[in-house]
């Protein structure tokens, strides 16, 4: 979080701790700052007010959706990308989910085929949902294309914008989308409050069932300082979106291409479609991704290996796999991210660092040892 947005939220934490919806006088400053927050996220997303929903995350956000289309139209299935998020992944098809998904293909960049898309739009589902700009590589999908194909069918589409926020313009009207999830963590905002887009006139069952909260659309007392924290990161990001973009995007390509003039047997994934400017996920021919984050965590170079929800779990990574990498090419990419608090020195350290941790794991593997890999007990 930025020191702006701690700020922020340190009222609600003392002397501010009302219930916003307490009926005396006290909380009803709580309740304006509540919903001052809420017109900032929503201008920040090209929304109205009424249309955002403050939930614990866009993962609850995405299960309320899911659910809500399932409901809805029960026995349907509901498209999406194999690379999406786990959070759309797995609340499709988690224990205790019913109700068949349908997959749409991706090419070899992340990108979704409009054929196979289109297709499946065809199919009588319940809904369709993509994640767009990928979390893992940063690929951009075409929203236009994959909500109209959808929307000529009256098929209702949800968007996961978490990774769009505070990295490139964000207008969900202009989308079309019935629905959208939102994370504030992802903009320098608080950990553990998100937001759900629920176009005006369109119908959505309550998830997290309650109070009448949030205009009846989620139970629960309201996380007050982390709604304040997020309309503050998102007035913000709003206000800093275009410098903050661009000097991402150039820090990322300086670093891409600080690394490519150092080393061979490198490829940046999805380098040849729109990105969002602060992803960079990189494959090193000859050095596994564990044994190059062994090294350059100490070292103060933190990054990950397929998606952060998944660091404990060692399967290769889906969406790389879904491009069509292999098991042991998914094993070989770790993905750098930049934040608009990056500055040139740090990059210009990371590539040095980068580059020292690539020249000692090839230089202990040879074609006798083969790919060097971390031992865990
Ligand atoms: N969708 C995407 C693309 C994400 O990157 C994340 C989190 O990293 C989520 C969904 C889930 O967000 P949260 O963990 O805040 O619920």
């Amino acid at each position: 979080m930025t020191d702006e947005v701690l700020e922020a939220m340190l009222p609600f934490l003392r002397g501010q701790y009302m219930n916003p919806s307490s009926g005396y006088a006290e909380a009803t400053a709580v309740r304006n700052a509540v919903e001052e927050a809420r017109s900032r996220v929503a201008a920040l997303v090209g929304a109205s007010a009424g249309e955002i929903t403050f939930t614990s995350g866009a993962t609850e956000s995405i299960n309320t959706v899911i659910a809500g289309m399932r409901k809805m139209s029960p026995g349907k299935p509901i498209l999406c990308l194999p690379t999406d998020h786990p959070a759309t992944l797995h609340a499709l098809t988690g224990s205790n989910r019913e109700g068949a998904v349908l997959y749409g293909d991706v090419d070899s960049q992340g990108l979704a085929d409009p054929g196979s898309w289109e297709k499946n739009c065809a199919a009588g589902i319940a809904g369709a949902t993509f994640t767009w700009a990928n979390n893992e590589t940063g690929v951009i999908q075409n929203a236009d294309h994959l909500v109209n194909a959808a929307h000529q069918h009256n098929i209702p589409v949800h968007i996961d914008a978490v990774q769009c926020l505070g990295k490139m313009p964000v207008n969900i009207h202009e989308t079309g989308v019935e629905y959208a999830s939102f994370s504030a963590h992802k903009l320098h905002g608080p950990k553990g409050i998100g937001a759900l887009y629920i176009r005006a006139g369109v119908v959505l069952p309550p998830f997290i069932l309650g109070g009448d909260q949030e205009d009846g659309k989620r139970g629960g007392t309201e996380n007050v300082p982390g709604i304040i924290g997020f309309g503050a990161a998102a007035a913000i990001a709003q206000r800093d979106l275009d410098e903050a973009s661009l000097r991402m995007a150039k820090l990322r390509d300086a670093f891409e291409t600080g690394l490519m003039s150092e080393l061979d047997g490198l490829t940046i994934l999805s380098c040849d479609v729109a990105r969002i400017p602060n992803t960079s996920n990189i494959y090193f021919d000859g050095c596994t991704a564990q044994s190059l984050s062994l090294l350059l965590e100490p070292w103060g170079v933190l990054c990950s290996a397929g998606s952060a929800c998944k660091t404990s779990n060692p399967n290769p990574s889906h969406v790389l796999l879904a491009m069509g990498l292999s098991d042991e090419q998914t094993r070989r990419c770790l993905r750098f991210s930049m934040s608009s608090l990056t500055t040139a020195e740090e990059v210009e350290q990371g590539i040095k660092l980068v580059v020292d941790a690539v020249r000692r794991v090839r230089s202990v593997q040879s074609s006798r040892t083969g790919p060097v890999t971390v031992y865990t007990p």
